[in-house]
């Protein structure tokens, strides 16, 4: 049934993508209230705060998260296993050192190495960096990640899937990415084979510092330059034009997609091509360092009153990361778009390895990519070399790869292309640019 669904598109030049989406997840925005309640009665969740008190600070915070992973494993019959992964680390916002700590749960799939990371941090602060003590809710950064983490892995947890997913509480972000660094790191350590890692922070409220509403609209951050690149690749990208065509920014143009693939969330995912908000960064950048695909949601429009803000009025002001400034509705749909990116990507082939194209003095272009394991078609995207979106694509079927296509009076200097894999079942990866030397 579904090979014949396939089939049948196969017979048309698709002109735009459209993901086989059939339900829209349920996030639930009372049970991520209450999340976001538990987390802001821990009074601080600072980096150097206590990690040893059982009801206030970093380390209750902690505990907590770790047993609302075990509780919605105990709902699946087991399918999370919960770790903590922790390293010391020291800086200018912890010069005596602080043992920094991840909760994470991890959802096997059958594909076992191959890794989706969803996180938020669970820490927060006020407006003096080092302040420990004091009451720091950290409602929207990052209680409304973390409960996000928590009710993605609630949702996804219903069902098996082909890649591992990883759902991580970070610690240490408002002290220097400590978290992120840390998770990056592990995800080396172990040979994971990271699809995508979907930082979320501050993903909970609508309203702007001036009174604007952003009610329908999600920032995703991903960067064009590869941190992780040397020079003798940034040269190769160079020499196509592929600086706007990255894996992260790839990635972020697949969460456009399960955008606008999922119309019932009523979220338009605005893709800002840059690593992460003017002068500021957050716990994706050392998965980018590392050189895997990562980006960043953030809402639409910030609040700076009320973030890393000491609890306080001023001239009928009022400031502080606190409960009552957010919008649940808003982040049960940002979770519903995580969770809709994540299924996606979980259930699609690996991304191809590498994509080549030929054309040069000729009025063709030739594509041909390398063939990718479980994949049932292939889809191939170009563009003008004017714009940053894909404009036009093609579905083809899974015997392509080796043959390669020959795309007719598509020339090769006025166009960017790329290849994505898709299932069997309509999934797709994000998609391969091509003309890069092959990767190592
Ligand atoms: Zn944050």
């Amino acid at each position: 049934m579904i090979r014949t669904a396939l089939a049948a598109a196969l017979l048309l030049a698709a002109p735009a993508p459209a993901l086989a989406k059939d339900d829209t997840p349920a996030a639930d925005p009372a049970r991520l209230k209450a999340l976001v309640e538990k987390l802001v009665a821990f009074g601080t969740r600072h980096t150097l705060s206590s990690a040893t008190d059982p009801k206030r600070g970093i380390g209750a915070a902690r505990n907590w998260g770790a047993g609302e992973f075990a509780r919605i494993s105990k709902a699946c019959g087991g399918c999370l296993t919960v770790e903590r992964i922790s390293d010391r680390f020291e800086g200018p916002r912890a010069p005596s050192g602080v043992v920094v700590e991840n909760v994470l749960a991890i959802q096997k799939g059958s594909d076992l190495n191959r890794v989706i990371i969803i996180a938020g941090h669970i820490d927060s602060r006020v407006t003096d960096p080092m302040d420990y003590t004091s009451d720091a809710p950290g409602a929207n950064d990052d209680g409304s990640g973390t409960a996000l983490v928590l009710e993605a892995a609630r949702l996804l947890s219903k069902d098996k899937h082909r890649a591992t997913i990883v759902y991580a509480l970070l610690s240490g972000e408002e002290q220097g990415l400590w978290g992120g660094k840390l998770i990056a790191r592990h995800a080396k350590d172990k040979g994971w084979q990271v699809v995508a890692m979907l930082n979320n922070d501050i993903v909970g409220g609508t309203h702007g510092t001036d009174g604007t509403i952003v009610d329908n609209r999600v920032r995703v951050f991903s960067e064009g330059i590869r941190a992780s690149e040397d020079l003798a690749a940034q040269l190769a990208r160079r020499g196509i034009g592929g600086e706007d065509d990255g894996p992260s920014r790839a990635l972020a143009k697949a969460a456009v997609r399960a955008g606008e693939a999922n119309p019932a969330i009523g979220l338009e995912v605005l893709a800002v091509r840059r690593p992460d908000r003017f002068r500021r960064g957050g716990d994706h950048l050392p998965s980018l360092e590392l050189g895997y695909p990562a980006i960043r949601f953030t809402v639409g429009i910030e609040d700076y009153d009320h973030q890393h803000q000491d609890l306080r009025t001023e001239n009928g002001r009022k400031y502080g990361d606190t409960i009552d400034e957010m919008d649940f509705p808003y982040l049960a749909r940002v979770t519903a778009l995580n969770v809709a990116l994540a299924r996606e990507l979980a259930a699609a082939p690996p991304a191809p390895a590498n994509v080549s194209i030929d054309g040069a003095v000729s009025s063709d272009t030739k594509i041909s990519w390398t063939q990718v394991d479980g994949a049932a078609a292939y889809r191939i995207y170009w563009r003008r070399a004017d714009g940053g979106d894909w404009t036009h694509s093609q579905l083809v079927p899974a015997d392509t790869a080796a043959a390669g296509r020959t795309l007719k009076g598509v020339i090769v200097d006025d166009n960017f292309f790329g290849v994505s894999a898709v299932s069997a079942t309509g999934e797709e990866s994000i998609v391969t640019f091509g003309g890069l030397p092959p990767a190592q």
